[in-house]
């Protein structure tokens, strides 16, 4: 599955934001598939098409696209040498697609901060010190096996390369996202500094509500995309109906919840799209990445579509919209027969035909 790894300081919210994500997982039931493990949360794709197309077809159910987000524990100053947990932990989050970093701005002298006081920058360099020494770590553990495998002619040497050439690259202190290596040879290695980031600014109504001060923590990480939220609203809205949700978000400036704000840039962030099937059963959006064709769009709906994959009939969203009903759009010459190389659009809404 596509998952978001969380990271962050102790005490930056981390858990109360998660709290606020796993609680979400009203969607868990509709996935049997997915096995819901207690440090994984599912968070849905607000997606607005899927009501439009409920309403077209007369769909019982409606099922959006979904990102996982795992959780960690909290990374402090030291932990590659061993501090705290270690960076054993590191490893939960080598699988992740991207990384989400969630940065305390919000003050209450209540709650303890690790180094004594509330400090964005700082806490950021923190973390990415740390991920970037166990970086370091990795490939300089990768390095004397590459070499062997490639004197043994096992491997391409390209990876023993570019191995070098990360080392080099954090050696001089320099996140992998930062430089222009392609880190496909090495990409088992799972690398946590080129992977793509999020900093999610946990805040208090006050910068909510101030876009100068927004902006100055935005700044601080572009061109990497920056979230705002207050993790304790966030769980406060999870039990509140949608009206009154709404309420309390306008009532703090904010017009989408801090929960869907991430799982749409987290999606966006991945490189995602979606394209829609509907039916009198459910509307469903589907998960793909930008770019894929038409037989990668069917497996993922069953690996057997792939294979037998003959063609795909697309109507977009908005001429479906425009048109009413398929019959419509079909007589209008607005539904398309493509074929394997199609490559897919967000937003299509597709029905394919296939060989069992
Ligand atoms: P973690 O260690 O990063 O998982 O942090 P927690 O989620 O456990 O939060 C640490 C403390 O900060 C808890 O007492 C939370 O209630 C509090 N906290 C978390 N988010 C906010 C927030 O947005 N505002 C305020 N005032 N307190 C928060």
């Amino acid at each position: 599955a596509l998952t978001i790894g969380i990271v962050g300081l102790p005490n930056v919210g981390k858990s109360t934001l998660f709290n606020a994500l796993t609680k979400n997982q009203v969607l868990a039931a509709n996935y049997p598939f997915a096995t819901i493990e207690p440090n994984v949360g599912v968070v849905n794709l607000p997606d607005v098409r899927l009501t439009k197309l409920a309403e077209i077809f007369g769909s019982e159910k409606i099922l959006p696209a979904a990102v996982s987000f795992v959780d960690i524990a909290g990374i402090v100053r030291g932990a590659s040498e061993g501090e705290g947990l270690g960076n054993q932990f590191l490893a939960n989050i080598r699988e992740a697609d991207a990384i989400a970093q969630v940065v305390r701005g919000f003050a209450d002298s209540d709650v303890v901060h690790v180094d004594g006081k509330v400090n964005p920058a700082g806490d950021m360099e923190t973390i990415n010190t740390e991920l970037i020494l166990a970086d370091l770590q990795t490939v300089e553990k990768a390095i004397p096996r590459l070499e062997k495998e490639v004197k043994g002619k096992r491997i391409d040497p390209a990876a023993l390369e570019t191995a070098n050439e990360v080392l080099a690259a954090l050696n001089a202190g320099t996140p992998l996202s930062a430089t222009k290596i392609d880190l496909e040879p090495v990409r088992e290695l799972g690398l946590l500094t080129g992977k793509p980031f999020i900093y999610v600014f946990n805040v208090d109504e006050e910068v909510l509500q101030s876009d100068e001060k927004r902006a100055e923590l935005a700044a601080l990480v572009a061109p990497a995309q920056a979230i705002f939220l207050d993790a304790k609203l966030e769980s406060e809205l999870i039990d509140l109906d949608e009206e009154d949700a709404a309420e309390l978000l306008s009532s703090t400036g904010q017009t989408e919840s801090g929960l869907d704000q991430l799982a749409r840039i987290g999606f966006d962030t991945l490189g995602l799209q979606t394209y829609l099937t509907a039916g009198p059963k459910e509307s469903r959006a589907w998960t793909i990445p930008k770019g894929a064709k038409a037989p990668q769009a069917a497996g993922v709906i069953h690996t057997d579509f792939e294979r037998g994959f003959i063609k795909a009939e697309i109507i977009s969203f908005a001429d479906l919209v425009e048109t009413g009903s398929v019959a419509e759009a079909r007589s209008k010459g607005k539904a398309r027969m493509e074929g394997k190389e199609y490559v897919m659009q967000d937003g299509d809404v597709v029905e394919f035909r296939f060989n069992v």
